[in-house]
């Protein structure tokens, strides 16, 4: 008996997409979002996902918004609509579960998230701008560790990788304010988000393309080559070799 591979499903989403089979993609993600939800898959594997490690819970929001996005690449807007709706309503139950303000307009923010990738008919301006008066309402110490902690990060890492390659990406230092010590810092990321995420949401349902995350890459691979640019620019991710800048399978050269 094999044993169990709590990243097995993530894994194989992230390959469907470098095969360019985005429909495969949003179902896996799909599988995976629910799962990670249920405390069973991924970073959220065996925990307490509605209780003291709703963070890691909400990883589950981030494969839910790449299933959106991979639904709009593969020119399904109904089930990425489906999609966002499903997980826009648990990342707003996640909002009455967190314990402190910051965390509540983390969730709104990741809410916010599925109204932009999922075109909902609600605003995503106005969805944002909720997320935004929460940050500004809220009594945070520390901005630069809280945005270190698990349930900022899931809600950054996803968007992040739907941006990829399409030409509205953006880093740490765009998403978070100058100064570490100010609430700004994390009023930054709905406010560029705002911007950024509709666009992004745009380009991947007329490319097609949803991008696969950044993992270990490496410049001027010597065994590597893209069949498409004839570069060798390596994003290790999910136990095969990617372009860096063209997310296609690589060949030896
Ligand atoms: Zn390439």
């Amino acid at each position: 008996m094999t044993e169990f591979d709590p990243t097995a499903r993530r894994a194989e989403a992230v390959r469907a997409l470098v095969d360019g089979e985005p429909a495969r993609a949003a179902d896996r993600y799909t599988v995976a979002g629910r799962g990670a939800l249920a405390g069973r898959e991924a970073e959220a594997h065996g925990r307490d996902v509605l209780g003291a490690d709703a963070g890691r819970g909400a990883y589950g929001l981030r494969y839910l918004l790449l299933a959106t996005f991979a639904h709009r690449a593969a020119g399904d807007d109904r089930r990425a609509r489906l999609r966002a709706t499903e997980g826009r309503a648990v990342a707003v139950d996640y909002a009455a579960v967190v314990d402190s303000t910051v965390e509540r307009a983390c969730c709104l923010e990741a809410a916010a998230d599925f109204v932009a990738a999922g075109g909902l008919d609600a605003s995503t301006e106005d969805a944002y701008d909720r997320a935004l008066a929460a940050y500004r309402g809220a009594d945070e110490p520390e901005p630069l560790d809280r945005a270190t902690d698990p349930l900022f990060e899931a809600v950054r890492l996803g968007p992040q990788q739907a941006a990829r390659n399409t030409g509205h990406g953006f880093d740490w230092d765009e998403l978070h304010g100058s100064d570490p010590d100010d609430v700004d810092y994390l009023v930054g990321r709905p406010r560029l988000k705002r911007s950024r995420l509709p666009r992004v949401a745009e380009t991947v349902a007329e490319t097609g393309v949803l991008a696969p995350p950044r993992g270990t890459t490496e410049h001027n691979n010597a065994d590597y080559v893209c069949p498409e640019c004839g570069r060798s620019e390596v994003n290790w991710i999910a136990g095969i070799e990617a372009c860096l800048d063209c997310d296609v399978r690589m060949e030896r050269k």
